[in-house]
């Protein structure tokens, strides 16, 4: 028998946890200790859950056996609510509030529901590649808009308006920026909703990082800005703020003008109801999470883990000869550029791959992110620093080695 994968995944790919993942596992399984800065998945590297999340979870556990209603629990889907109302969000509403098994579950149920076979959407390059997969898999047609590196990864708004054509439904917003920890600035926000609003697009804002946030920089959510405009749809969840990514607990809820969108709203609920419901126990932790105080400001200020780790992996890596990166305002990521004269790397992946079986570190390469050229990776900084700075020093050991 050879039965092969659907046409439908022809064209997809998840670089990150991709073909050199699947080599550093093979050299584990060999003994090897391979130091994985894939992956931004605070847990396994020591970044602990608030108790109290834990507590309630544990807490509701015995009343948590059973399928709650397929948008969600309801004082969960309140307090998001509540959450979108204390930024000024008026049009937030429980009732266009749904709660999904991780903000990936909502990104793929967002894309089903809304595009036909050659449908256009617009995804920032870079981006996080499950928007694209999940926009190509719904049998989208993907047009990248171009993030310019030397306006620290801002979205550049000419390539937005040269890549709208009567077929374009929707642009996505990821922000702040996995994977070039960029936040957005209010223009240019101002100037993506002025766009959508002119062509009628649905405007999707991916803020699964939303207080992850340093040096001062302040995160505008998209929805603050579309109040009485277009609609925008937001993601949000517990994977990253609040540690829990095992936990898969995200959310996602319509706000602005939903007049026009009645339709596509019914999509998500047929959608959401097809897979019943999201996981049950981990609702219980999303109205503590939300309200009260936020043990991540800990992290992210001067002194704290998040930020010290930032500061010692970009310090090292914008040391090294032809290596430049932009300090991330926001997330867990460092995307630097490497010299294309200097490197001439011509294939990403084989690069990381050799990264990998040399030095025993696994990265990922920029092409993975829909990034069109080979010359970028992306470096989590979630490990401590006793071990990102030996990792520095293996990158720089390496580049050493190619410059020679
Ligand atoms: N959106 C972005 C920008 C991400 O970086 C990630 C995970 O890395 C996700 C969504 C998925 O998050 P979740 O764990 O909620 O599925």
């Amino acid at each position: 028998m050879h039965i092969r994968k659907s046409n439908k995944l022809s064209n997809i790919c998840y670089e990150i946890r991709g073909p050199v993942l699947k080599e550093a596992m093979r050299m584990e399984e060999e003994g090897q200790r391979i130091l994985k800065l894939n992956i931004g998945n605070p847990a396994p590297f020591g970044f602990e859950a608030p108790d109290e999340i834990l507590v309630d979870v544990i807490r509701n556990l015995p009343t948590a056996q059973g399928y709650c209603e397929s948008k969600g629990l309801y004082p969960a889907r309140k307090a998001v609510m509540q959450k979108y109302q204390a930024l000024g969000v008026k049009s937030s509403d429980v009732n266009y509030i749904w709660m999904g098994n991780g903000v990936s579950e909502l990104i793929v149920m967002a894309m089903q529901a809304l595009l036909n076979d050659g449908d256009e959407i617009l995804i920032p390059a870079p981006d996080y590649p499950l928007w694209t997969a999940a926009a190509t898999l719904s049998g989208g047609y993907v047009r990248h808009y171009h993030c310019d590196e030397g306006a620290g990864w801002q979205p550049d708004l000419q390539d937005i308006r040269a890549k709208i054509s009567n077929k374009t439904k929707a642009i996505v917003i990821i922000n702040p920026n996995n994977p070039t920890g960029a936040v957005y600035e209010k223009a240019i926000l101002e100037g993506i909703i002025d766009i959508a609003s002119e062509h009628n697009l649905l405007i999707f804002s991916d803020e699964i990082y939303d207080k992850i946030l340093y040096d001062g920089a302040t995160h505008i959510p998209t929805s603050t800005l579309t109040e009485g405009r277009a609609p925008c749809i937001t993601f949000g969840g517990l994977s990253k703020v609040y540690r829990t990514a095992g936990f898969r607990s995200g959310w996602m809820i319509v706000t602005g003008d939903r007049s026009g969108i009645k339709d596509y709203i019914e999509g998500l609920d047929i959608l959401s109801s097809m897979r019943l419901c999201a996981n049950v126990p981990a609702q219980h932790a999303v109205q503590t999470a939300l309200g009260g105080y936020q043990s991540i400001n800990e992290l992210i200020e001067p002194g704290g883990r998040l930020y010290e780790q930032r500061q010692v992996a970009w310090e090292a890596l914008d040391a090294i000869p032809g290596v430049h990166c932009h300090k991330p305002q926001g997330a867990l990521y460092l995307f630097p550029r490497l010299d294309s004269k200097m490197y001439q790397i011509k294939d990403d992946m084989d690069f990381i791959l050799r990264f990998l079986q040399e030095e025993k570190v696994l990265i990922v390469q920029g092409t993975g992110f829909n990034w069109p050229t080979p010359d970028h990776v992306r470096f989590v900084f979630l490990p401590h620093v006793e071990q990102l700075v030996p990792a520095m020093e293996r990158f720089t050991a390496f580049l050493d080695r190619l410059r020679k």
